[in-house]
């Protein structure tokens, strides 16, 4: 499947990183830890850095998109302090000693003392210059961490959510490297449940309706026309695609936390802890 990266999602923006196999319900899920690049007229940023054994991937993709003449890496915006999000951090400042670390850059200093000085704080609002087209820190709608930064993109209109629209997606039905509404047999509610309940216990103790509209007032402020998350497709088509996600959202709200990934049936005296 990393064959079919990286793949332009909008006009100099590489979708890159590999996929992640794991175990649900006797069924193998693929999930993405992506990174993207976006290509500016005089500089380009890395979003996320993907998983840490996606590393040598996401380096070989960048290789190829600078040796197809996109400007100079000069930026990495991380949405948060997770591993899937920021594992590679510390390679791609060794690897770009130009590159400057920008977001929320809590703790970073204490795992990276010697990079601290290329660590640049960002607040909602504020915005990454690349030429022609800028990065800009939004409002974290549907969030992991309290450190959570989201990003937009200026001039195409692509929102970077991190952990928001989050879903798994099926090897075996080639949904590998496919945009959301290329993967037509992809079921969007039920593997965005299925993420929200494994991911993010939050959304179960909070009324997802009101997260769904401020999500909708966000995407019309801005003028989405693209949607980059870390772990689900991309999302070319904005008013189809996000009410099934936001569907997922709030079914899974309603149902108790299952636990984690594939568990193995409880007998004798722990049963009785794992069923409370
Ligand atoms: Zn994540
Ligand atoms: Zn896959």
């Amino acid at each position: 499947m990393a064959g079919k990266m990286p793949r332009e999602i909008a006009p100099g923006v590489f979708w890159i990183g590999d996929c992640l196999a794991q175990r649900h319900k006797g069924k193998t899920y693929h999930g993405y830890n992506a990174a993207y690049l976006i290509a500016g007229e005089t500089a380009s940023c890395l979003v996320e850095t993907g998983h840490p054994k996606d590393f040598p991937v996401i380096e070989r993709h960048m290789g190829e998109l600078f040796a197809r003449g996109v400007p100079a890496l000069k930026y990495l915006f991380v949405t948060h302090q997770e591993t899937p999000h920021c594992g590679g951090l510390g390679r791609v400042l060794e690897n770009f000693p130009d590159a400057l670390l920008c977001g929320d850059v809590s703790d970073y200093h204490l795992a990276f003392p010697q990079y601290e000085h290329r660590m640049r704080w960002m607040h909602e609002g504020d915005e990454i210059d690349l030429g022609g087209r800028s990065l800009m820190a939004v409002e974290p709608v549907i969030r992991d961490l309290r450190t959570t930064w989201w990003a937009f993109e200026t001039r195409e209109r692509v929102l970077f959510p991190g952990d928001g629209f989050a879903y798994s997606h099926y090897h075996e039905d080639g949904h590998c490297g496919l945009v959301a509404e290329e993967a037509t047999s992809l079921d969007l509610p039920d593997v965005s449940s299925t993420f929200a309940d494994l991911a993010l216990f939050w959304t179960k103790f909070a009324d997802m309706n009101a997260y769904c509209d401020r999500l909708d007032l966000l995407i019309e402020r801005l003028g989405v026309k693209t949607i980059a998350p870390t772990h689900g497709l991309p999302i070319t088509d904005v008013k189809a695609t996000v009410p099934k996600v936001q569907a997922g959202l709030k079914a899974a709200a309603l149902i108790p936390e299952s636990g984690t990934n594939e568990k193995i049936p409880a007998t004798g005296a722990g049963a009785a802890r794992t069923a409370a």
